[in-house]
């Protein structure tokens, strides 16, 4: 169903299950919103992802994310002329195919995905936890979407997705496009900075103090986050030897200022832990200031933010609503 002649297409979205952190915004949305000229733009709010583990859904906290994501988004930079940006819960056809898809996804498949094998050991599982890539699939294939940007704990995912793809498009006749991930090559999987072992992530952030920079943390608390770092017993940076807290801290300061790794690395080379420290506090500060200046402005303004959501959703629909009505044809439900 690809047609050559349009305008690559791009989906991603974030789930509302934590506030956004610097991880969120190294791997994903600067990549969103450095690229929305060569794509035709499709980001969604993923609320219904965020109800997988209800142990933690606080109904007026969700509700409350889900504004303030699609604000962060747009503070972000992605811009609502050139991107739809959406509820996935406003637009039913997700639910829908995440169905028809479920049921032509094998068990096994959904038993080797390591993100369920890591989440399901800390919590009762639902089944939506464990079906959760069927949902995700539906999101992607229902814009037909060429590239999905995410970071690099998503690889997984993308790669069930073209499974389940091929699947339905051998079974009921070619339906789908097949989606490619788009990963950068630095900056894709930040670590925590109070354990350098494990990605940075919304779930942790809310429950370990200094574990993320949060794009809605005040400076102080930034600068309190970056200068705890774990690092190593070390004290001067070699570029020869560089653990992985200390790759880390290099890898964000790089992504935040756009300069080379060569560079940076030149720069800090010799000097003490807390120069990289002090310098990337002041790099993060003034990118997460910039955001939350518009971020602010955004929550002023209800208006502007339920037209864009509204906006975004009526064109995903009938993008979505079309795809689904051929995966229902195709499969004689319709
Ligand atoms: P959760 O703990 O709820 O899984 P998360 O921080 O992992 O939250 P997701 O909603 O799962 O965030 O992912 C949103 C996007 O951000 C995805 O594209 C994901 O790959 C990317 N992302 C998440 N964490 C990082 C990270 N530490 N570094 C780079 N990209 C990340
Ligand atoms: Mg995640």
């Amino acid at each position: 169903m690809t047609d050559a002649r349009r305008t690559p297409r791009v989906l991603s979205g974030i789930a509302t299950t934590g506030t956004l952190h610097i991880g969120n915004y190294v791997g994903a949305l600067s990549m969103w919103a450095d690229e929305q000229d060569r794509y035709d733009n499709y980001f969604m709010i993923a609320d219904l992802h965020a109800l997988t583990i209800p142990e933690n859904v606080q109904p007026d906290a969700l509700r409350s994310r889900i504004r303030e994501a699609l604000a962060l988004y747009v503070a972000c930079g992605l811009d609502p002329s050139r991107s739809a940006i959406f509820r996935q819960s406003e637009v039913s056809a997700h639910a829908t195919l995440a169905w028809i898809l479920g049921c032509l996804t094998p068990v096994g498949w959904l038993e080797r995905m390591t993100q369920y094998k890591s989440k399901s050991s800390t919590v009762t599982a639902s089944a939506g936890l464990f079906t959760y890539p069927a949902l995700q699939a539906a999101d992607i294939l229902l814009y037909q979407a060429d590239f999905v940007p995410v970071g690099d704990d998503q690889r997984q995912h993308i790669e069930i997705t073209r499974d389940i793809a091929q699947r339905f498009n051998h079974l009921f006749g070619e339906v789908f496009t097949l989606p490619e991930s788009l990963i950068r090559k630095s900056g894709a999987r930040i670590m925590g900075l109070d354990d350098p072992s494990i990605k940075m992530s919304k779930s942790l952030a809310g429950t370990r103090d200094g574990h993320a920079i949060g794009l809605l943390d005040p400076p102080d608390k930034i600068r309190r986050t970056v200068m705890r770092a774990v690092t190593d017993s070390g004290s001067k940076i070699n570029p020869e030897q560089l653990s992985p807290g200390l790759n880390n801290l290099l890898v964000l300061f790089e992504t935040l200022t756009g300069l080379s790794r060569e560079v940076v690395l030149t720069k800090f080379a010799g000097q003490g832990y807390g120069v990289l420290k002090r310098e990337l506090a002041d790099v993060a500060i003034e990118k997460v200031g910039t955001v939350q200046a518009r971020y602010r402005e955004l929550r002023e303004d209800d208006a502007t933010l339920d037209a864009i959501s509204a906006e975004g959703a009526n064109k995903a629909k009938s993008v979505a609503n079309a795809t689904l009505q051929a995966a229902m044809c195709a499969t004689g439900l319709r």
